[in-house]
């Protein structure tokens, strides 16, 4: 294992991510708890220092699996996160009766590091509302010695990361977002990435291997990258990608099994970043997988809209959605948006089309997005 230095700290470069723990049951809530005390001591003998938990996963199981397993160990030999789930509107109001029952699920007097939860298109209007007063209250937590360390989750886009660090920015430490090499380009991790350096924020990365997704491709794809790096298993390329990232501290995996975690802890005996050319196969690989529509993001078109949409954003979130056969956030997204801004505000006069250097047809993509999202 290697160690990224934090505030005097020594984190460990993989994370183990309680989101997909063991389960010995149909139901989410039925985890495995035997199991997840064989992972844990394998991952602490492997040299795995972090550990992540929240309110939400397992319905609330794994904060109460995680302390039990980890209450085996003494308190500073491993790091804990937890976050505050305001994701979930009513939870907004709830900072003061939840973060303490997270302390008591977790058996600890204290989070090595306190996230608030997922920051997102949906809740952003609602975090920053001051009227919950969850800023104030968790840095008080802080002043008390409760959480150590303060930071953020998001799975928004750009703008809602951006909107949220103008007020939050100066009292977090660390950022977590969703960043492999799929969303480098496909969601703007690249951006948010650079957002983060801006703030002077270390990176936390989830979804690393994008659920899994990334640990199969196409045979010719696999075919590529096996020419390049023969004794690397597919799913290694992802962590490579991320080991290769100077911003990147801490790397959350998610392991449901014995087996994954002994896999990535053989992947992270020792950082093997890629090469800028390995780095380009693998992009081009990405471009391939979610060939969608080849916007740019040069923005050329936008002052050409008399319905002021913002074009490139609403096609990268085309290209997600086509990406992800729908799933939640993309609609969750358009759905944010007021309705003149929408894909379905667009009035096909085609003015955009006539400046874009990639020729797409746009007025269609958007119409054929509307008609997606329609109920
Ligand atoms: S076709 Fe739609 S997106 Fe393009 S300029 Fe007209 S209203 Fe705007
Ligand atoms: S002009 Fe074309 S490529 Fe450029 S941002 Fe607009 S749609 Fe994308």
């Amino acid at each position: 294992m290697f160690y990224h230095s934090f505030h005097g700290l020594k984190l460990s470069a993989l994370g183990f991510g309680g989101s997909r723990l063991p389960r010995n049951g149909p139901s989410d809530r039925d985890v495995d708890e035997a199991e997840t005390v064989r992972m844990a001591d394998c991952a602490l003998d492997g040299g795995i220092n972090y550990f992540d938990t929240a309110w939400g996963y397992h319905g609330g199981c794994s904060e109460s699996v995680l302390g039990r397993v980890l209450k085996r160990y003494s308190r500073d030999s491993f790091y804990l996160a937890d976050k505050f789930p305001g994701y979930d509107l009513p939870n907004m109001s709830r900072v003061r009766e939840i973060f303490p029952e997270q302390l008591r699920r977790c058996q600890v007097d204290y989070f090595d590091f306190y996230l608030i939860h997922n920051v997102c298109e949906a809740d952003i209007d609602t975090y920053l509302d001051p009227q919950y007063g969850i800023l104030d209250y968790l840095l008080e937590q802080k002043r008390l010695g409760r959480i150590r360390h303060l930071g953020f989750s998001a799975h928004g886009a750009l703008p809602v990361m951006e909107r949220f660090l103008e007020v939050y920015g100066p009292h977090m430490e660390f950022g977590q977002i969703q960043l492999n090499w799929l969303d480098w380009e496909l969601q703007d991790a690249r951006g948010k990435v650079a957002l983060l350096e801006r703030y002077h924020l270390p990176v936390w990365v989830m979804e690393p291997v994008r659920g899994g997704r990334l640990a199969r491709l196409a045979p010719e794809d696999e075919a590529e990258l096996r020419r390049l790096r023969p004794d690397e298993s597919i799913p290694a390329w992802s962590f490579r990608f991320l080991q290769s990232l100077p911003q990147v501290a801490v790397i959350l995996s998610g392991m449901s099994s014995l087996e994954q975690l002994q896999d990535n802890l053989r992947t992270f005996r020792a950082a093997r970043p890629l090469s800028a050319g390995e780095e380009e196969t693998l992009l081009s690989i990405a471009r391939r997988m979610t060939a969608g529509v080849p916007c740019t993001a040069c923005r050329y078109c936008t002052s050409h809209c008399p319905r002021e949409l913002d074009i490139p954003a609403l096609l990268m979130l085309y290209n997600d959605y086509i990406f992800s056969n729908g799933g939640l956030l993309v609609p969750r997204a358009v759905q944010s948006l007021p309705p003149e801004k929408r894909p379905s505000a667009c009035a096909a006069c085609r003015s955009c089309e006539q400046i874009c250097p990639q020729q797409i047809q746009i007025a269609d993509v958007l119409a054929d997005f509307a008609g997606k999202l329609a109920p």
